[in-house]
């Protein structure tokens, strides 16, 4: 099937997969294969030096995998995608396969938490190196940033917990201008809510786990390169380099940017990256993503109506001290909601528990419809305290600086009825505020 031309709704069902080369299954086939029979010695030769496409073995690719690869790629109109076994997977792959050399990467304070875990205690332990801006809100800060060692700008388009928002393209040009790549995680957002490649992003990388796959049964991530990013600046010699694997005919050895002009980020991922350090996705988690996707719009939709009534039963709470969600009242980021974010800014974000910490905890506690869990993006609504979970290893000081103080409860809204949903909230804030009646101003003593 050609893929030029459709529209969002009709690649989230049909991107990537054509029935005749799969039997006429209307359905994506699942895969469960570990390896591909070679055919002969000719062939198992010509799929080694890339002259036909083909299966080897699924640590490398997989058919059911592929059709979710390039699904993907065209939701966010990219050149070509990879999936791994875990979001985290996919930010550490891309990250190290721009930095892997002593390289550092410029980021902010807003992030998910492994994120942060792993730029603080692992990244440094592999030579790499990270810097944050004390003011992601502003561009000038990202370039005073930038040192000669730094390979790319990471950011996340709504920040997990709170739903900040940044100027992508501001953030971009500044990238663009020192040579390096800006690299999205656009989990909260997904493709449907913005596609960051068209706002001059390089590459985009998802914890499919979430809104992607939609219904909290995975764990997945994937990679989308934009295949305009200049590989060949100079300051990636991994791109332009002859390469082991990339032998031809004659034996000469090739460089990803030779052998895939359009998608060497991708190639390079799965060929160092994916095979020999191994997070691959399994067929089954890939068919499960596949099957999410199918209704991504429509639950996104729904889910982003549902966050924004809840955003306003929220306001008018004494239990609350503030929202932090770009369509609460008095949001800095409703400019910045209104360029990027014209479909809603995502049905995930935080709020202000305005009560003492034992209130806090009963109030989490007498929750009925909420989940309480470490997960968003589900199909159920769920809640949970980040700074003693999510967030649980930031430091009092970074949690400070990240803008998570003690009363921040996050909140990830699902497919349920709104009205069940603040019924069950106005419950739970009776039960916890009776006792010893409502606190005014924010009590951050635990
Ligand atoms: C959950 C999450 C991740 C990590 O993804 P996993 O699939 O759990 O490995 C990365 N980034 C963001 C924004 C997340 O919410």
């Amino acid at each position: 099937m050609s893929e030029s031309g459709f529209g969002f709704d009709t690649l989230k069902v049909r991107g990537g997969y054509d029935p005749r080369e799969h039997n006429f299954a209307v359905s994506v086939p699942i895969y469960q294969t570990a390896s591909f029979e070679l055919g002969d010695t000719d062939r198992v030769e010509r799929l080694l030096r890339f002259n036909e496409d083909g299966y080897l073995y699924s640590r490398m690719g997989n058919p059911t995998v592929t059709v979710l690869e390039k699904r993907v790629a065209a939701l966010d109109g990219g050149t070509a995608a990879i999936a791994v076994a875990s979001g985290m997977a996919a930010i550490t792959y891309t990250l190290f396969s721009v930095a892997e050399r002593g390289g550092r990467i410029l980021t902010t304070p807003h992030l998910y938490g492994g994120t942060v875990d792993s730029f603080k205690r692992i990244y440094p332990q592999f030579g790499v190196g990270i810097d944050q801006v004390t003011d992601p809100n502003d561009p000038e800060a990202f370039r005073r940033g930038i040192t000669p060692e730094t390979r790319a700008i990471f950011i996340e388009s709504i920040s997990n917990p709170n739903a900040t928002l940044l100027d992508i393209q501001q953030i971009a040009a500044v990238a663009h201008e020192n040579g390096i790549p800006l690299i999205v995680d656009n989990t909260f957002a997904t493709p449907y809510l913005l596609n960051p490649l068209k706002h001059g992003a390089d590459i985009v990388v998802y914890s499919a786990t979430k809104a992607l796959g939609g219904h909290g049964n995975v764990i997945g991530g994937v990679i989308v390169e934009g295949g305009t990013f200049d590989w060949a600046n100079g300051k990636f010699p991994q791109f332009t380099e002859p390469h082991f694997l990339l032998r031809d005919d004659a034996g000469v050895e090739r460089s990803f940017l030779e052998l895939a002009p359009q998608s060497p980020f991708t190639l390079r991922v799965r060929l160092t990256y994916l095979i020999y350090f191994g997070a691959v996705l399994s067929p089954f988690d890939a068919y499960l993503l596949l099957q999410g996707i199918e209704t991504l719009s429509e639950r996104v939709q729904k889910q982003v109506a549902t966050a924004e009534k809840i955003v306003r039963y929220l306001e008018s709470q004494q239990g609350v001290a503030w929202v932090s969600h770009p369509a609460a009242q008095g949001s800095p980021y409703r400019s910045l909601a209104e360029k990027y974010f014209p479909k809603g800014a995502g049905s995930t974000f935080t709020f202000g528990f305005n009560g003492s910490g034992a209130q806090l905890e009963t109030f989490i506690n007498s929750v009925r419809l909420f989940s309480y869990q470490a997960n968003v993006g589900d199909s159920r609504s769920l809640i949970i305290n980040p700074p003693k979970t999510t967030h649980g290893e930031l430091t009092p000081e970074e949690l400070l600086f990240a803008a998570i103080p003690p009363e921040t409860i996050r909140l990830s809204l699902g497919l349920e009825e709104p009205n069940d949903l603040i019924a069950d909230l106005e419950q739970a804030f009776a039960t916890a505020l009776k006792r010893g009646g409502i606190t005014h101003g924010n009590q951050k003593e635990q």
